[in-house]
């Protein structure tokens, strides 16, 4: 049996373009077909936090593992990319957030799925949404909680416009 995964990915340090890739690569032998769905990439401010703009984007598997296998694998990857742990979010050269894991909710000490905060945060909905913008969270559909953070400054990497405000006004 298989469960589609989503993860989110992060990096602010070092070179951000580069490490989301190489921790793609990584994420493929995760994947029941070796093959992940990767959304655009995307540059934000850091939410809650100093340092360089951050690069984000979202990757969409089946996997045979379970969410807290996933998790221990996320958690290495990180680490093999240098995480640097300081204080609750600082700069790192990579964080990975498991957002969902088929249709489980998940309420342990080391995880929460969905993740709890992904439905107010551009970052991961912009992305999320490039790879399923039909999707519905439990607090609404992908495409109504777009709107609501319509205001928070995100650009598409390689894009020429700054998104931000009515972009997602009907
Ligand atoms: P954040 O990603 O919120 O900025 P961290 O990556 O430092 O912060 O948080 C890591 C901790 O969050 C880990 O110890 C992990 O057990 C816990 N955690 C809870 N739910 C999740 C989830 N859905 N995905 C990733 N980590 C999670
Ligand atoms: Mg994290």
């Amino acid at each position: 049996m298989t469960t589609t995964a989503y993860i989110a990915l992060g990096a602010n340090l070092g070179d951000p373009v580069d490490t989301l890739l190489d921790a793609v690569e990584a994420l493929r032998p995760l994947s029941a077909t070796q093959d992940v769905a990767l959304s655009r990439f995307y540059q934000t401010a850091p939410v809650e936090a100093e340092g360089p703009d951050y690069i984000n984007a979202v990757a969409r598997f089946p996997t045979v593992l379970s969410a807290t296998e996933l998790l221990t694998e996320l958690q290495r990857i990180e680490h093999e990319h240098g995480r640097i742990r300081s204080v609750k979010n600082a700069p790192r050269t990579l964080d990975l957030d498991l957002l969902l894991f088929g249709s489980e909710q998940i309420q342990t000490e080391a995880l929460t799925v969905p993740h709890p905060r992904m439905h107010e945060r551009a970052f991961v909905l912009r992305p999320l949404a490039d790879l399923q913008p039909n999707l519905t969270l439990k607090q609404g559909r992908l495409s109504d909680l777009l709107v609501a953070v319509s205001h928070q400054p995100i650009a598409v990497l390689g894009g020429d416009e700054e998104e931000g405000d009515d972009d997602y006004a009907q």
